[in-house]
């Protein structure tokens, strides 16, 4: 009875609820660093837009078209608003993404490791998964990627910064790489982390939207708005394809609540500096100690840093039963760990510490 693709399907495993995993392993608080979520909270104005969602008509459908939103991000990103295309999360426009394009037999080329949840569409449409791996310094390796391109290949993903290696494409690397893309083949950039770039004028794709008609960008209100509970993400679409793509997405995915908030966390990009400034802090924390223990890791621009310890599922369990959980089985032997609270990072680093000197 099921799509042959279904049956054959290894789904995504979303995150346990705290409080069962509290429950499970007996004890008080677990700190979830796993899921790159903002551990400094939302923006208060997203606190007060809430205390005035009461008036909104319940009964009433939403706006389809999140117009108030839309004027908003299309003002903030300076592109036409007609371009934006509203999911209910960054997850959704994934969906989207494959569920428009992508028919059996066809070749989506990607790097290895990145998001998940890519492979897992392109497998639902019964699409073959080109994976690429990065460098050895865990960046996107663009020869390989271009070299992998055939006349069959649709899709072409790049997560700039890459979840879970933390790397950048620079914007000169991505323009350079943008060129040799053939024109068949429509290049999906999906920017959840890039409000974490410190250091890089302008690293984000959307610059490139009137240079390039190929090019997808794509962002989220998940990660540096902390607004992952409200389920927002969007994405800017060349004009040639916005309409099809609208076609498909279902007329009333964003509710209202949702919008509403969306839009107040918008407007407060002091949170996001502030978020900005204090991962950038926990980065450095990081990267120092990981450099103290000797690890390998990657260079992150991102909210979360990925390295390799020699018992990864060993210390991810440790770490589980101490308060702390963080993100195994993305590849062998590496963990991949949210930033927290200062309080947070340190406490963490202790412990990896102590386990690391009793595992020698
Ligand atoms: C978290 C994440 C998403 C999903 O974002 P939502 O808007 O919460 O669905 C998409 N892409 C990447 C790379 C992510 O890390």
């Amino acid at each position: 009875m099921l799509k042959k693709t279904v049956a054959d399907l290894h789904p995504y495993v979303p995150e346990e609820p705290l409080q069962d995993l509290q429950a499970k392993l007996g004890i008080d608080k677990l700190v979830r660093l796993s899921a790159n979520e903002n551990p400094f909270g939302t923006s208060p104005r997203v606190k007060k837009a809430l205390a005035t969602a009461t008036s909104l008509p319940l009964n009433e459908y939403p706006d389809g078209n999140a117009n108030a939103l839309r004027e908003a991000v299309a003002q903030y990103l300076q592109v036409d608003p007609e371009q934006l295309l509203f999911g209910c999360g960054l997850d959704e426009i994934i969906e989207l993404i494959t569920r428009t394009f992508l028919e059996p037999g066809d070749e989506v080329v990607e790097p290895w490791p990145t998001f998940s949840e890519y492979k897992l569409h392109d497998q639902i449409e019964a699409a073959k998964t080109v994976d690429v791996p990065v460098t050895a310094d865990g960046r996107v390796d663009a020869d390989a990627m271009v070299a992998a391109i055939t006349d069959k290949t649709k899709l072409l993903w790049l997560c700039n910064p890459n979840n879970p290696t933390g790397t950048l494409l620079k914007p000169v690397e991505l323009e350079a790489l943008l060129s040799r893309i053939p024109q068949h083949v429509l290049v999906l950039i999906d920017e959840a982390y890039i409000e974490f770039v410190d250091g890089v004028d302008n690293p984000s794709a959307v610059q490139f939207l009137d240079q390039f008609s190929n090019i997808v960008v794509m962002r989220t209100f998940s990660k540096i708005y902390g607004l992952a509970g409200m389920r927002v993400g969007y994405a800017v679409v060349p004009k040639s394809l916005i309409a099809s793509m609208q076609a498909v997405r279902l007329p009333y995915n964003l509710n209202s609540v949702s919008q509403t908030l969306a839009l107040a966390a918008l407007d407060d990009q002091e949170f996001v500096a502030d978020t900005k400034r204090k991962v950038v802090a926990a980065r450095k924390s990081w990267t120092d100690f990981l450099t103290a223990q000797k690890l390998n890791f990657y260079p992150s621009q991102t909210n979360f840093i990925f390295f390799q310890v020699p018992d990864a599922a060993g210390l991810h369990d440790f770490l589980m039963h101490n308060g702390f959980l963080v993100r195994d089985r993305l590849r062998p032997d590496w963990l991949r760990v949210t930033f927290g609270s200062a309080e947070e990072n340190a406490q963490l680093q202790k412990l990896i510490a102590e386990y690391l000197a009793a595992h020698k």
